[in-house]
Formats: structure tokens, sequence, C-alpha cells
């Protein structure tokens, strides 16, 4: 029996101390990772189905079924690639300067505005290690780590002891849960647990960025002031404090603009970070994929080289006023993320769908190809939340395609 230490790609933290015992090409143990990880690493050996019409066909036929499809295209949508390596995501991003194509990915109807605004430096960051090893106080606004990125609070932000936090949790940290409700991650908070009402988070920042100011915070739902007042002192004392924000905070606001007076008075008064808490193992790298080639991290449009960004390049406003004449869509399943009003418009249009998993997208598409998980089956290298670069390699062999070389053919064909 092997045992070798694997990155695992179940979600956006990208945890590198998974170790798998394999035999015989079949994962038998995983040991490290949370539940999670370990159901991620256990997934896997399919054989390669290359589907036309939902009929069998040889790799070559679905290759040269799609190259044809995109050449016919006038508008073709690229959607997904959040779980894709970077090196999948920048063949993607050239196959839509390619074919002229909208490009875009789940972050557009997610945390892509505050990847954005950090990519642009609007916000001071820092590494998942940094809150290890130095984090004081941190904040869990709007997201639920405990159950969706598991290991969060016990590899980097509330048990473990870091190099400056030697005692580690509780004695030396302080979390702060705020949220709609008493999720999983408030619990742990204990005492720390701020509920708000749902969308009551601007309302909440401007009351804590008065009582930050010395002012008294006032609500229109009556949080108690006294406790706003408590939570201000624990920030102004913070050493390193960070903010990590979840789809919630986001969701409840109708732009950043509170979010950058929040850390701009926290860090006039203490010393405060962001770090969204992005869900699939490489969302944050196809933002920054993207960022890097046109400026924009999200729904950009490529036209004769040149790129377009706006809201209408988005899948959800694409589909919405039917623009798309084609969608190519590589790890995701919008026919059940999408409300149905606006997945249905997909099945007007031919879809080609990659993905490792039969999906209802899979299901109605012209073309499915059923790639290889990403870090279980094929290696390459991803982006964590925090903006680190993390390589990975594949557990297990498999007669998958890997995205990267899914699309290297589609290129060559075209
Ligand atoms: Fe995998 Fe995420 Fe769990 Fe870490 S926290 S083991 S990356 S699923």
């Amino acid at each position: 029996m092997e045992k070798n230490y694997y990155v695992c790609t179940g979600c956006g933290m990208l945890c590198d101390d998974i170790e798998v015992e394999t035999e015989k090409n079949i994962v038998n143990k995983v040991h490290t990772a949370c539940r999670v990880g370990v159901a991620h690493m256990k997934e896997g050996r399919e054989s390669a189905i290359f589907q036309v019409d939902a009929k069998p066909v040889d790799e070559a036929t679905a290759i040269s079924e799609t190259a044809a499809i995109l050449k016919n295209a006038k508008s073709p949508l690229i959607f997904g690639l959040g779980t894709s390596s970077n090196e999948a995501q920048k063949l993607a991003i050239e196959l839509a300067k390619k074919t002229n194509a909208t490009i875009d990915d789940p972050s557009s109807f997610r945390l892509g505005s505050v990847v954005e605004a950090l990519l642009q430096n609007r916000f001071k960051t820092c590494t998942l290690d940094d809150v290890r090893n130095k984090a004081d106080v941190n904040i869990f606004w709007g997201t639920n780590p405990s159950d969706s990125h598991p290991r969060h609070l016990s590899k980097h932000s509330y048990f473990p002891r870091g190099k400056e936090k030697q005692r580690g949790w509780e004695e030396e940290r302080t979390a702060i849960a705020i949220d709609v409700r008493k999720s999983h991650t408030a619990k742990i908070c204990g005492n720390y647990f701020f509920e708000i009402p749902p969308g009551g988070d601007a309302e909440f920042i401007d009351a804590l960025i008065a009582a930050l100011s010395g002012k008294l915070p006032k609500t229109s739902y009556n949080f108690p002031p006294k406790r706003i007042l408590e939570l201000a002192n624990i920030l102004k004392g913070a050493k390193f404090g960070v903010v990590f924000v979840g789809l919630g905070l986001v969701y409840s606001l109708e732009n950043l603009e509170p979010l950058f007076r929040l850390m701009d008075i926290l860090n006039e008064k203490a010393n405060f970070h962001l770090i969204p808490m992005v869900g699939y193992s490489n969302t944050r790298g196809f933002n920054e994929n993207l960022f890097e080639e046109t400026g924009y991290v999200n729904s950009v449009k490529f036209e004769d080289g040149a790129a377009k960004h706006g809201p209408e390049y988005s899948i959800v406003e694409s589909l919405k006023a039917k623009t798309a004449d084609t969608a190519l869509i590589i790890g995701s399943d919008p026919f059940s993320s999408l409300p149905r009003s606006i997945a249905k418009n997909l099945l007007e249009i031919p879809v080609i769908s990659l993905n490792p998993c039969e999906t209802l997208t899979s299901r109605n598409a012209k073309v499915y190809i059923n790639t290889a998980i990403s870090g279980v089956e094929s290696g390459g290298t991803a982006t964590r939340m925090d903006g680190v670069k993390v390589d990975f390699k594949p557990v297990v062999e498999t007669n998958r395609l890997s995205d990267e070389a899914v699309l290297k053919k589609i290129m060559e064909a075209l």
C-alpha cells in the first residue's frame, strides 16, 4: 500500500497535507481531509465517455463536432471553469479570444466583485498562513466555514497554534460571527455571535463604523448599541485582524461601498485584512487569470482580440437576452444552479458539456465529454482562496482527458 501527500481540490482551501493510501489505482484511505475532502478524493474511476446527441462516439468525433459547433457560432458563451486548473482556464480564455466568445464563471453572481476589488488593491489582504501564524481577531461575516470549508477553523483561523499564536484558540484568538442565523460557525463563536436580520448588513456596518468613531451606534432593527460598542472595542484592540467575507454579506449589500468604508476605518484604528470565502477549488484562479488578460474577473466579451466587460456579458444576462448562440460549459451545471426561467434558454442552443459527472446540463448537451477530476485524476496548478498558487498532482490514473487536454484538442481542431 502506497502512502503519499496530495492537495485536496474539494474546496477553495486547497489543503495540501492530505495523506492518501491507494492500492491498484483505487483510493483506499484518505487521512487528514474533512468529510467533504474524503468523499471528493474517493470520486473518480469512471471510464472516458464521449457523446454526441446522447449517443456514444469516439474521441475524434466528439472533438471535431465541438470544433464545428464553435466555428459556426457567431456569439458563443464559455462558462464554468471553477474546478479547472489554471492551465485549462488560460486555454479557455485563449479559446474565447479566438472565437469572439463571451466568457464568464459563477463568480459573476457570487464573490467576483470582492475578488475584483481585492485585485485592484482596494482591500488589504493576507494569506491563510498569516491567519494561522498571526491573526488574533477573525470575523466570519455572512459565511459558515464549519460547513462550507470544514477545515478552515481547525487548520487556520481558530484552533491551530501559529508562530505568534502559541496557545492556539480561545486564549489568544477571538472568533466573531455576524450572520442572519446561528450557523455551526456562529455556535463556535459563542458570545461573539451577532445575529442580524436578513438585509441588515449595511446598517450594521454603519452602526459599527459609528461605534469605531466614538459615536452611538443605531440601527432601525434596534440592535443593542452596547453590544456593537463592545464589538468595536475588540476590533480596535486587534493586532492582526481578518474579515472573511461570505456570500451572505455580498448578497445583502447593494454595492461594496459600505465594506470599503468599514475596512478603511478598521485600518485607521487597527490592522485588518480581508479574505473572500471562495467556494470552488479554483474560482480565484479563473478571476486572476481573466483579470491578468483583460483587467476584469468575469463577464467579458471578446471581439477581434479586444475585451468588453459589463453585466450584460454574465451568463444570467446572456441567457436572459438570448445573445449566446452556443454554450461551452466546463465543470458546471447551470441547468441545476440557475433559475429555470433562465436556464431553459440553453435548450434552444447547442451546448457542449465538459464535466466529470453526468449532470442535467450534460444530459441536455449536444456534445458531452466526461473529463478527469482536477486534483484526483489530473494535475496542474490552482489558486487558493487567498491567492496562493498551489501545485497539485493526480491521485489515480484515468483514461479520461483533463479539461486542459480537451481544450487543447479543440483549439487544434478549430
Ligand atoms: Fe478539502 Fe476543503 Fe476539506 Fe480542505 S477543507 S480537506 S480543501 S474539502
